[in-house]
Protein backbone atom coordinates (compact mmCIF):
# COMPACT_ATOMS: atom_id res chain seq x y z
CA UNK A 1 0.00 0.00 0.00
CA UNK A 2 0.51 4.00 -0.03
CA UNK A 3 -0.98 7.23 0.88
CA UNK A 4 -0.34 10.12 -0.45
CA UNK A 5 1.46 12.34 2.48
CA UNK A 6 1.83 15.52 0.90
CA UNK A 7 0.83 17.45 -2.41
CA UNK A 8 2.84 20.85 -3.67
CA UNK A 9 1.49 22.84 -6.17
CA UNK A 10 2.90 26.45 -7.38
CA UNK A 11 1.87 28.36 -10.47
CA UNK A 12 -1.10 25.71 -11.07
CA UNK A 13 -4.73 27.36 -11.32
CA UNK A 14 -5.38 29.23 -8.41
CA UNK A 15 -2.71 28.40 -6.48
CA UNK A 16 -0.05 30.96 -7.16
CA UNK A 17 2.16 30.63 -5.09
CA UNK A 18 3.92 27.90 -3.34
CA UNK A 19 0.79 25.84 -1.68
CA UNK A 20 1.38 22.74 0.69
CA UNK A 21 -1.09 20.32 1.45
CA UNK A 22 -0.35 17.81 4.07
CA UNK A 23 -2.28 14.18 4.43
CA UNK A 24 -2.85 12.15 7.66
CA UNK A 25 -2.62 8.87 7.37
CA UNK A 26 -6.22 8.63 8.27
CA UNK A 27 -9.37 9.90 6.00
CA UNK A 28 -8.89 12.98 4.56
CA UNK A 29 -10.88 15.67 3.86
CA UNK A 30 -10.68 19.21 1.51
CA UNK A 31 -13.62 21.72 2.81
CA UNK A 32 -13.59 25.03 1.58
CA UNK A 33 -16.49 27.37 -0.11
CA UNK A 34 -17.56 27.15 -4.14
CA UNK A 35 -14.57 28.68 -5.81
CA UNK A 36 -11.83 27.75 -3.01
CA UNK A 37 -9.91 25.52 -5.22
CA UNK A 38 -10.69 21.91 -3.88
CA UNK A 39 -11.49 20.42 -7.59
CA UNK A 40 -8.50 22.31 -8.63
CA UNK A 41 -5.99 20.38 -6.01
CA UNK A 42 -7.66 17.02 -7.86
CA UNK A 43 -6.73 18.47 -11.14
CA UNK A 44 -3.27 18.71 -9.89
CA UNK A 45 -3.17 15.23 -8.58
CA UNK A 46 -4.11 14.35 -11.89
CA UNK A 47 -1.77 16.40 -13.45
CA UNK A 48 1.38 14.59 -11.93
CA UNK A 49 0.02 11.55 -12.46
CA UNK A 50 0.29 11.85 -16.09
CA UNK A 51 -3.24 12.93 -17.50
CA UNK A 52 -2.24 14.05 -21.33
CA UNK A 53 -6.26 15.58 -21.91
CA UNK A 54 -6.06 18.82 -20.53
CA UNK A 55 -9.53 19.09 -20.37
CA UNK A 56 -10.32 16.40 -18.21
CA UNK A 57 -8.18 18.94 -16.00
CA UNK A 58 -10.79 21.13 -16.69
CA UNK A 59 -8.34 23.26 -19.28
CA UNK A 60 -8.63 23.76 -23.01
CA UNK A 61 -4.69 23.43 -23.03
CA UNK A 62 -2.24 22.71 -20.50
CA UNK A 63 -0.65 26.14 -20.54
CA UNK A 64 -3.78 27.10 -19.20
CA UNK A 65 -3.04 25.11 -16.39
CA UNK A 66 -0.58 28.25 -15.45
CA UNK A 67 -2.01 30.68 -12.74
CA UNK A 68 -3.25 33.32 -15.17
CA UNK A 69 -2.91 36.09 -12.74
CA UNK A 70 -6.47 36.96 -12.05
CA UNK A 71 -7.83 40.62 -12.88
CA UNK A 72 -4.48 42.28 -11.69
CA UNK A 73 -2.00 39.97 -10.81
CA UNK A 74 1.06 38.46 -12.75
CA UNK A 75 0.41 35.52 -14.45
CA UNK A 76 3.17 32.75 -13.16
CA UNK A 77 5.57 31.70 -16.01
CA UNK A 78 4.88 28.00 -14.81
CA UNK A 79 3.02 25.36 -13.49
CA UNK A 80 4.42 23.11 -11.05
CA UNK A 81 3.03 20.13 -8.85
CA UNK A 82 4.80 17.15 -6.57
CA UNK A 83 3.19 14.11 -4.97
CA UNK A 84 5.04 12.62 -2.25
CA UNK A 85 3.86 9.10 -1.91
CA UNK A 86 4.70 6.80 0.64
CA UNK A 87 7.04 4.04 0.05
CA UNK A 88 7.58 2.54 3.94
CA UNK A 89 6.39 -0.89 2.09
CA UNK A 90 8.73 -0.17 -0.66
CA UNK A 91 6.10 -1.14 -2.97
CA UNK A 92 7.63 1.14 -5.51
CA UNK A 93 11.01 -0.87 -5.78
CA UNK A 94 13.07 1.44 -4.59
CA UNK A 95 15.28 2.41 -1.37
CA UNK A 96 13.64 5.66 -0.81
CA UNK A 97 11.32 6.20 1.91
CA UNK A 98 8.95 8.79 -0.04
CA UNK A 99 8.36 8.83 -3.83
CA UNK A 100 8.00 12.83 -4.95
CA UNK A 101 6.64 12.90 -8.69
CA UNK A 102 7.16 16.26 -10.27
CA UNK A 103 5.27 17.59 -13.22
CA UNK A 104 5.81 20.97 -14.41
CA UNK A 105 4.57 23.18 -17.87
CA UNK A 106 5.21 25.98 -18.61
CA UNK A 107 3.59 28.67 -20.98
CA UNK A 108 5.12 27.05 -24.50
CA UNK A 109 3.16 23.76 -23.52
CA UNK A 110 6.84 22.29 -22.41
CA UNK A 111 6.58 19.88 -19.35
CA UNK A 112 9.11 18.19 -17.55
CA UNK A 113 8.21 14.98 -15.03
CA UNK A 114 10.62 14.00 -12.21
CA UNK A 115 10.90 10.89 -9.83
CA UNK A 116 12.94 12.39 -6.83
CA UNK A 117 14.22 15.64 -8.49
CA UNK A 118 15.44 13.35 -11.31
CA UNK A 119 14.27 14.05 -14.45
CA UNK A 120 12.22 11.14 -16.46
CA UNK A 121 9.78 10.57 -19.10
CA UNK A 122 5.90 10.39 -18.39
CA UNK A 123 6.33 6.80 -19.21
CA UNK A 124 8.51 6.11 -16.80
CA UNK A 125 5.86 7.66 -14.26
CA UNK A 126 3.02 5.84 -15.26
CA UNK A 127 5.48 2.06 -15.20
CA UNK A 128 6.38 3.33 -10.92
CA UNK A 129 2.59 4.07 -10.09
CA UNK A 130 1.48 1.14 -11.62
CA UNK A 131 3.56 -1.29 -9.23
CA UNK A 132 1.10 0.87 -6.93
CA UNK A 133 -2.36 -0.29 -9.58
CA UNK A 134 -2.52 4.10 -9.71
CA UNK A 135 -3.66 5.23 -13.18
CA UNK A 136 -4.26 8.47 -13.69
CA UNK A 137 -7.41 7.76 -15.42
CA UNK A 138 -8.43 4.81 -13.23
CA UNK A 139 -11.56 4.82 -11.39
CA UNK A 140 -9.99 5.40 -8.07
CA UNK A 141 -10.52 8.87 -9.14
CA UNK A 142 -13.83 10.20 -9.47
CA UNK A 143 -14.13 14.00 -10.51
CA UNK A 144 -16.81 16.60 -10.24
CA UNK A 145 -19.32 15.73 -12.63
CA UNK A 146 -18.20 12.09 -12.87
CA UNK A 147 -21.35 10.81 -11.11
CA UNK A 148 -24.60 12.43 -10.97
P1 LIG B 1 -16.96 24.07 -6.13
O1 LIG B 1 -17.34 23.93 -4.69
O2 LIG B 1 -17.85 25.03 -6.85
O3 LIG B 1 -16.78 22.77 -6.85
P2 LIG B 1 -14.07 24.30 -5.98
O4 LIG B 1 -13.54 24.55 -4.59
O5 LIG B 1 -13.95 22.91 -6.51
O6 LIG B 1 -15.55 24.85 -6.12
P3 LIG B 1 -12.28 25.00 -8.11
O7 LIG B 1 -13.03 24.59 -9.33
O8 LIG B 1 -11.20 24.11 -7.63
O9 LIG B 1 -13.30 25.32 -6.93
O10 LIG B 1 -11.63 26.43 -8.32
C1 LIG B 1 -12.17 27.36 -9.21
C2 LIG B 1 -11.33 28.63 -9.14
O11 LIG B 1 -10.07 28.38 -9.72
C3 LIG B 1 -12.01 29.75 -9.93
O12 LIG B 1 -12.03 30.90 -9.09
C4 LIG B 1 -11.06 29.98 -11.09
O13 LIG B 1 -10.95 31.33 -11.45
C5 LIG B 1 -9.74 29.50 -10.51
N1 LIG B 1 -8.82 29.11 -11.58
C6 LIG B 1 -8.96 28.09 -12.48
N2 LIG B 1 -7.94 28.08 -13.36
C7 LIG B 1 -7.13 29.11 -12.99
C8 LIG B 1 -5.91 29.63 -13.52
N3 LIG B 1 -5.30 29.10 -14.59
N4 LIG B 1 -5.37 30.71 -12.89
C9 LIG B 1 -5.95 31.25 -11.80
N5 LIG B 1 -7.10 30.82 -11.27
C10 LIG B 1 -7.68 29.76 -11.86
MG1 LIG C 1 -15.28 21.59 -7.31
Amino acid sequence: MTKINKIVASGFKSFAKWTEFPFSGDYNVVLGPNGSGKSNLLDALCFVLGRTSSKSMRAEKLAHLIYNGGKSKKPASKAQVSVYFDNASKIFQRDEPEIKITRAVKQNGQGVYRINDERCTRQQVLDLMSLAKIDPDGHNIILQGDIV
